[in-house]
């Protein structure tokens, strides 16, 4: 909801949101920093608020960075001056203008479905760059979330006119529409539908003029959010190219996974390969035992035993090390290749074989019964510090 309340300039987006070009006077213009806040006879930039973010444009050449509210006045910022008096031509930018209503709309035609068959109200309204988030103070399922999905897109391709109304105080007070306002006088209403059939809601933004505009609409994700639900919309032609990345990400998948080109399919192969995953994962492990206790079995040392193993895993290192400490005092064992091993130390002299290892060797890691890290040498530099240790 914008502040509505404005003086001195016509708004020209409350009345007809198709105006993309119009002339007005510059009633003020205020350096401000390195900037200039120009206030207008009227205007067809819509002014960030309610959720919204400005409309973009210029006015004689002159891009205009940002429109807000203040103080009851719609201002205009621009990095250079206009004269005060002058006639100025304002350009917005209508294909984002054009995104904007129809995401808009589209959230009054889904809020206007969910609270007639749920009782629910729209809470949060934000249209973002990417998608636009709706917020409803209740838990949606997705079977309810498809099935407004359809309705919304039924009451676009019924092509409802939607049209503002400025009802007189006597005419709100029996006007049933949403967003209620503490307001009496100076209530826009916009309406769905013939007599607002479809939907009345108080609102100040521009929105399309006929719900075939918006073209067509997709959810593309929600989940709960502040004890409701938070729900991720798409309209027109950016619902359209997500609609084609998400179809060739399908049949990249498809591809990659030699499975037949669509969404279930795809999922069925991607959970198969996942359940062959830990099928392996659990056979590497059972090997990863055997290979540990065959290691064991050939150690002779019995003070200190420094084992060398082509296998990296820390869990499997950590394994080999805690079995290889059982037969020997100390046991270190690193997995790896020149250059870098991973580190397991176990052991009675398990700090001391750390210290030593810090004080000639690039290590990292640390611990206290078991140490763990990662050591940057090669293995005969390794072998030459242990030298003389029962290596
Ligand atoms: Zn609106």
């Amino acid at each position: 909801m914008t502040e509505r309340k404005v003086k001195n300039t016509d708004r020209i987006y409350e009345r007809d949101s198709s105006v993309s070009h119009f002339e007005a006077k510059v009633l003020s213009c205020e350096a401000d920093g390195g900037e200039y806040k120009v206030v207008l006879s009227r205007t067809a930039f819509f002014p960030t608020g309610g959720g919204q973010s400005c409309d973009t444009g210029t006015l004689n050449g002159i891009e205009v960075t940002d429109v807000n509210i203040k103080n009851g006045e719609i201002i205009h910022v621009l990095p250079l001056p206009v004269e005060v008096g002058q006639t100025v031509h304002g350009i917005i930018d209508y294909a984002e203008r054009e995104e904007k209503m129809q995401s808009h709309t589209a959230e009054h035609i889904l809020s206007s479905v969910l609270n007639t068959k749920y009782g629910l109200s729209n809470v949060g309204f934000h249209l973002g760059t990417v998608d636009t988030t709706c917020d409803f103070d209740g838990v949606l399922t997705l079977d309810q979330l498809n099935d407004a999905e359809d309705e919304v897109n039924r009451i676009i391709r019924e092509n409802h006119p939607v049209f503002p109304v400025f009802p007189s105080e006597n005419e709100l007070k029996t006007l049933e529409y949403r967003s209620k306002l503490d307001l009496t006088e100076d209530v826009r209403i916009v309406m769905i539908g013939e007599n607002g059939s479809v939907d009345k809601c108080a609102c100040c933004a521009p929105h399309v003029r006929e719900t075939g505009n918006i073209g067509y609409f997709k959810i593309v994700d929600f989940y709960k959010y502040k004890g409701g639900t938070r729900v991720h919309i798409l309209t027109g032609q950016k619902a359209v190219e997500r609609a084609r990345d998400d179809f060739e990400g399908i049949k990249t998948l498809s591809a990659l996974l030699s499975a037949p080109r669509n969404a279930q399919s795809v999922s069925e192969a991607a959970e198969r390969i996942r359940e062959e995953n830990e099928a392996l994962e659990r056979e590497i492990s059972v090997l990863n035992g055997r290979i540990n206790e065959l290691i064991c079995a050939s150690i002779t040392d019995t003070e200190l035993s420094a084992l060398f193993d082509g296998r990296t895993d820390v869990q499997t290192l950590r394994s080999l090390c805690l079995s290889a400490a059982e037969k020997v005092k100390t046991a270190v064992v690193f997995g790896g290749e020149d250059g870098r091993f991973n580190f397991v130390i176990a052991g009675e002299k398990a700090q001391d074989t750390f210290a030593k290892m810090k004080n000639s060797l690039n290590v990292r890691g640390g611990g206290k019964e078991v140490i763990c890290g990662t050591v940057f040498a090669t293995e005969s530099e390794i072998k030459t510090l242990f030298d003389g240790e029962n290596i």
